[in-house]
């Protein structure tokens, strides 16, 4: 049966200062590029609705505000993620190579209940940029740092361009409502164990 009850997924974007997350949730919420580089001022967060099979969600998806460079984000910040989108720039190394600390913050800061399950999805930015010649990190390179990290889906986009920005938020509404389903389950088998269990044995989703 469809529910009608609207679903909140909250989803955090981060990365080194540059590679395009700001521009990435531009391009996905408002269809809008800019070339002007701007440190992200104020906005907490800009929200997408989309519809899932036959569920109404409202992506809540999170920017920093230029904190990342000092890695300094709150935990108001990390809390109640439900997925967690890591962004690096193609032709920053550094960028690359930081996904391992930005991953691990991450763990760390929001501490989730099964932190090795917990959905993540990995973003190669600015894929348009000299047509790709100039790029440092090569598709292969990042797809073994994602499986080495537990199959974590990997996308290459362009902000500037469109490319592959909608498929790639797809996949992170599907897992972060995945992972909220789980966490639903989680806690209401807590608060009442006898009767949920019950009802919900003869269901095979
Ligand atoms: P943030 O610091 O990670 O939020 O990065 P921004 O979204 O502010 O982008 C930094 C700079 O990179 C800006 O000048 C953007 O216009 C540019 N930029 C972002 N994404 C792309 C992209 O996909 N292609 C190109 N060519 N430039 C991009
Ligand atoms: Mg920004």
């Amino acid at each position: 049966m469809a529910s009608r009850r609207r679903t909140l997924l909250k989803v955090i974007v981060l990365g080194d200062s540059g590679v395009g997350k700001t521009s990435l949730m531009n391009q996905y919420v408002h269809k809008k590029f800019s070339q002007q580089y701007k440190a992200t001022i104020g906005a907490d967060f800009v929200t997408k609705e989309l519809q899932i099979d036959d569920k109404l969600v409202t992506l809540q998806i999170w920017d920093t505000a230029g904190q990342e460079r000092f890695q300094s984000l709150g935990v108001a910040f990390y809390r109640g993620a439900d997925c967690c989108v890591l962004v690096y720039d193609v032709h920053a190394r550094k960028s690359f190579d930081n996904l391992d600390n930005w991953h691990e913050e991450f763990l760390h800061q929001a501490s989730p209940s099964d932190p090795s399950s917990f959905p993540f999805v990995i973003l190669g930015n600015k894929v348009d940029v000299d047509g790709g010649n100039s790029r440092v990190i090569s598709e292969k390179r990042a797809k073994e740092w994602c499986d080495s990290k537990g199959n974590i889906p990997y996308f290459e986009t362009s902000a500037k361009e469109d490319y592959n920005v909608d498929d790639a938020f797809l996949c992170v509404a599907k897992l972060a409502l995945q992972n909220d389903r789980e966490q639903d389950v989680y806690f209401r088998n807590i608060q009442e164990p006898v009767l949920e269990t019950e009802q919900r044995s003869g269901c095979a989703c």
